[in-house]
């Protein structure tokens, strides 16, 4: 008789008790009395002739909240175990440094599958807040090891509608980036519970206009497969065959405009093809309501002028590389890892989403002696600490005394 095969144990971590201890770790980790002073305040604050404005909504949301909770849950909990996870828990290098610290191992996503095979039932991993392949948990199940998983309900509300899609014989177009593992975990749900679906991963208004084209005229299917590597779709993908019926979702990250663009368009060709019926079609919007909230806050902080905006948090962080997106629409706009970042008023460090690498550059009115109104945002997976320490450089890097921002946060602070 053949050996039982094992299976993942999904735990509870979350007793009162052990959130109890973990709360107070994950403030003291990543709170700042500082920015909640501020933002009791207004958000807006002048100290000499610096202005600093807070945007009305930025910085953790209620999905990377619970993810780090559970993550440093699992730790105190399995307190003599391994704990392993999967990537990064979230997009941001502070809150990734942390849990290394605490013993946790992250699994490089490259070394997924070479790394989970050497798992026993004895190891603890946690899924990460953007979810896993359904391969990869088949894998962690078959090793029989305990399962945390983080993964945010809003992403799970992804899955649930591409599972439906495929269900039902359509095709999913997923508004997204093919690498990012959010988007790898929904495409291995959009080929639905048999492993029949199909799906097509579509990044830009370039690539969904494309779409559109063969969806109305048709094409060439190997120059369309070369368009759209391996990876973008799902394994023999035909143009042909796989955009007769399709359902639009999208990463739950993505430009909240973009998207709606995206599904318009491709509503549009549909309905060009099959003579006026979206019969074929179907539309979910899976944009999260805390990046959406994010994207209105900066919206609404941009109406009022401001010299220049800092956007803070991990530069592979998806949601806040669109708050840079449209910073960068209006004003100068720099996206900094954290506070270090500001060198000087004359060099700041920051990633140029065009080119994709870390450059440098300043802003005249920073770096000059007269007024200047400094917007700051972040993405939900930026802790305020780091928002405290960039308002704290930008105050120091303008001459004021820290004495005279802290009285500017009120006497209670
Ligand atoms: S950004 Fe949205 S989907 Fe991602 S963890 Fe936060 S709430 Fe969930």
């Amino acid at each position: 008789m053949s050996a039982p095969v094992p299976s993942a144990r999904r735990v509870n971590v979350r007793t009162p008790e052990v959130m109890e201890r973990v709360q107070a770790q994950v403030e003291q980790h990543y709170r700042s009395s500082l920015v909640e002073s501020f933002r009791s305040r207004g958000g807006t604050f002048t100290v000499g002739n610096t202005t600093i404005r807070l945007a009305k909504d930025f910085g953790f949301c209620y999905g990377v909240e619970r993810a780090i909770d559970l993550a440093y849950a699992a730790r105190k909990v399995f307190a003599d175990r391994q704990v392993f996870l999967l990537g990064e828990i979230i997009h941001n290098p502070e809150v990734n440094r942390q849990l290394t610290e605490m013993g946790v191992v992250s699994i490089p996503v490259e070394k997924h599958e070479e790394e989970i095979a050497k798992l026993t039932p004895e190891d603890v991993v946690i899924v990460p807040a953007f979810g896993a392949e359904t391969r990869l948990m088949k894998l962690i199940s078959e090793r029989g090891c305990m399962v945390v998983d983080t993964t945010c309900g809003d992403v799970m509300s992804v899955w649930k509608r591409v599972r439906g899609y495929a269900k039902q014989g359509f095709t999913s177009i997923i508004h997204g980036k093919a690498a990012h593992e959010e988007t790898r975990a929904t495409s291995s749900r959009a080929m639905g519970d048999d492993g029949l679906g199909n799906y097509l991963v579509v990044l830009t208004l370039k690539d969904v206009d494309y779409v559109c084209d063969y969806i109305r005229n048709g094409g060439d299917k190997a120059e369309f497969l070369t368009r759209f590597p391996e990876g973008s779709h799902s394994d023999g993908f035909d143009p042909d065959l796989h955009l007769k019926r399709v359902g639009v979702a999208n990463q739950t990250t993505m430009l909240k405009s973009e998207t709606e663009e995206i599904q318009r368009r491709v509503q549009k060709a549909i309905e060009d093809r099959d003579g006026g019926s979206a019969a074929h079609f179907q539309v979910f919007d899976t944009i999260c309501g805390a990046t959406q909230e994010r994207q209105d806050a900066l919206f609404g902080m941009l109406e009022n002028p401001m010299d220049v905006l800092l956007v803070v948090g991990g530069y592979n962080s998806s949601n806040t590389t669109h708050l840079v997106e449209i910073g960068e629409q209006k004003l100068p706009t720099f996206f900094i890892q954290n506070a270090s970042c500001l060198t000087s008023l004359e060099q700041i460090i920051h990633f140029d989403l065009h080119s994709k690498v870390e450059t440098q550059s300043y802003s005249t009115k920073l770096a000059g002696d007269g007024p200047v109104v400094v917007g700051i945002t972040a993405g939900a997976s930026c802790p305020n600490n780091l928002i405290e320490d960039t308002i704290r450089r930008v105050f120091a890097l303008r001459g004021v005394p820290e004495a005279e921002v802290l009285a500017a946060a009120g006497a209670d602070f």
